[in-house]
């Protein structure tokens, strides 16, 4: 981030689950923007991030008094119905300014307290480790979903320079499993990786998600067309992974060490 973060007081936190998260009643995003500024990230090319003058990756808002709102709209949720949760949709919960923030530690205490049905929670970052003592308290309500596209950090830095490694991520897989807290490995967008990959994450996790452009960017691959995405593989040699074919590579390798009900594709793997 170029400035400071900015803090604002939302009008509401959880919304509707649409779309890709259509399997949710609500998605929740403790941020704004996001200062990982991946790549293939779509999000930029959505109104969040075209209404800005910053671009996509620069820019974080906090969101302030978010504990409360939540409170009192988890409430009224959950006496019309079942609520299940999608934690984060257009922004990663914890990006680098929760360690001194902690909205997104706010907003799991809320939960730990009065649980939603269910809760997806979706990262690539290893800070998620420091709030285990809260996603315990939710139990078999809860699955945090760990980013991990590939397990070559030479293709992490190429497209997603401002992401934590693959080690870390990696460990924080195993800190979790460790401590009981239900867990998944998603490999999304596929990047190109290694035969060993399944082998690396065989002892950490018990299912794995396989996603791409093509299936998961809610356009058939349009949105991560246009952001030129395709130029970052010809820069590594390795554009026959530019493909709507190519997560199968991935899938058939992860069939060799997983269970097959446990390879999920695409919207299955982040359902409740
Ligand atoms: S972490 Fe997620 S929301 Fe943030 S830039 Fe990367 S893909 Fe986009």
């Amino acid at each position: 981030m170029k400035f400071g973060p900015v803090y604002k007081t939302p009008k509401t936190l959880l919304n509707k689950g649409t779309g890709f998260l259509s399997d949710y009643s609500h998605s929740l995003n403790p941020y704004t923007g996001c200062s990982f500024g991946c790549s293939y990230c779509y999000v930029r090319q959505m109104p969040v991030s075209t209404f800005r003058k910053e671009e996509w990756g620069t820019w974080v808002d906090v969101k302030k008094e978010a504990a409360e709102i939540l409170r009192k709209e988890l409430h009224k949720a959950k006496a019309k119905g079942k609520v299940t949760i999608f934690m984060s949709s257009s922004t990663d919960p914890y990006q680098p300014v929760e360690y001194k923030e902690k909205v997104t530690r706010s907003l799991l205490a809320v939960m730990a307290d009065d649980p939603p049905d269910f809760l997806f929670v979706q990262t690539r970052s290893p800070l998620v480790r420091r709030d285990i003592d809260l996603l315990l308290l939710l139990k078999e309500k809860v699955r945090v979903s760990m980013t991990v596209e590939t397990d070559l950090e030479t293709v992490r830095k190429h497209f997603t320079p401002k992401a934590p490694p693959i080690a870390a991520r990696l460990k924080t897989l195993e800190l979790l499993a460790e401590a009981g807290v239900p867990t998944q490995a998603t490999i999304a967008p596929v990047l190109p990786s290694s035969e060993a990959f399944p082998d690396k994450l065989k002892s950490l996790v018990d299912r794995v998600c396989v996603d791409d452009y093509f299936m998961g960017d809610g356009s058939g691959g349009k949105r991560t067309r246009s952001l030129g995405i395709r130029s970052l593989y010809e820069e590594l040699g390795m554009e026959q992974w530019y493909d709507p074919a190519a997560y199968r590579i991935v899938q058939e390798r992860l069939l060799t060490v997983f269970p097959g009900d446990k390879v999920l594709v695409s919207q299955k793997g982040f359902a409740p």
